[in-house]
């Protein structure tokens, strides 16, 4: 990182311009317990690899990952298991909305992506098999490489996903008549939303994702997280899919790898030099964080710290 570049000038700077600007967009409310949410929260977190932290705003307050989570289960599977789950999902962005339906009945069932849900359902389904307790583990894996066991699933935001789940129990159900999930949907159903109920801060979001900025990244107990080849491909595939149908868009005005989640949040790595978590509820048409996009664009346009 740029030793001239005072780091937190430049977040508190955007920041108020951002928030200058009206908020434009709408909260999630297709999951209830989203919609209680203040949609004026704002937050950001960057951490460099140099161990440095800055914050803004609401950046030490806990919100529902949601979509973000996907990498984390993937990030897991492909520890467990290797290349082998790529028999089950493709890497191609799908140039669709996260919930859609419609690529599975030409694709025979395999999701073109694991960001994209039913791709993400089938991760679950690769975990549940390959684990004594997918939930248990999925989450002390998360506790681990934040060295933070503060972390938690939010029950009232699993329950209230799975009460009004019509299409992602369509999803799993059709992927499943393919016979790409393998174990029962209620228990693939029961812990993808669990996944996506995770809560976290903006700053245990940016100090968990630096598994996939520093290469030498170790755990606590002095684990690496992943080789460095797996994570070189997991940032492709944010990198390509991480914003759903927005995806190029991102890497057009951000040039990051990065994941979105429907609860707000946008975290985005730059590998060797940083991790950056942005929250802020309302989403534009595509399921973004509007106010984090627009934070990201300038703050890769200012420091000029892309990866492009
Ligand atoms: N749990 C959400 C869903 O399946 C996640 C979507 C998202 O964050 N994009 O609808």
């Amino acid at each position: 990182m740029s030793n001239e570049i005072n780091y937190q000038e430049v977040i508190n700077d955007i920041y108020r311009d951002v928030s200058d600007k009206e908020n434009i967009g709408q909260a999630a409310s297709y999951i209830p317990e989203l919609a209680k949410i203040d949609p004026e929260k704002f937050g950001v977190c960057l951490k460099t690899v140099e161990n440095q932290e800055f914050g803004v705003g609401d950046w030490q307050t806990k919100f529902s990952i949601q979509s973000i989570a996907k990498v984390l289960s993937l990030s897991l599977t492909y520890k467990i298991l290797g290349d082998s789950i790529w028999d089950r999902v493709g890497v191609e962005p799908s140039g669709n909305p996260f919930n859609s339906l419609i690529q599975l009945e030409t694709d025979h069932g395999i999701p073109r992506n694991p960001l994209i849900n039913g791709g993400a359902m089938v991760i679950c389904d690769l975990l549940i098999s390959h684990t004594e307790n997918a939930c248990a583990e999925f989450l002390q894996f998360i506790r681990k490489i934040c060295s933070n066991s503060d972390i938690n699933y939010s029950t009232a935001i699993a329950e209230s996903e799975k009460s009004v789940g019509y299409r992602n129990i369509a999803l799993c159900n059709f992927i499943k008549s393919f016979d790409n999930i393998k174990n029962p949907p209620n228990e693939v159903l029961d812990f993808y939303f669990h996944m996506c109920s995770i809560e976290m801060t903006c700053q245990e979001l940016a100090r968990t994702f630096m598994f996939l900025v520093d290469d030498n990244f170790k755990t606590r107990e002095n684990e690496p997280v992943l080789n460095i080849s797996q994570a070189k491909r997991i940032n492709a595939i944010m990198q390509t899919c991480g914003f759903y149908d927005e995806s190029g868009e991102f890497s057009f005005k951000v040039g990051l790898p990065g994941k979105s989640g429907v609860g707000g949040g946008i975290i985005a790595v730059h590998p060797g030099k940083y991790s950056i978590a942005v929250w802020s509820p309302k989403l534009n048409n595509k399921g973004n964080s509007y106010r984090g996009m627009n934070f990201l664009e300038s703050f890769t346009t200012k420091t000029k710290l892309s990866i492009f």
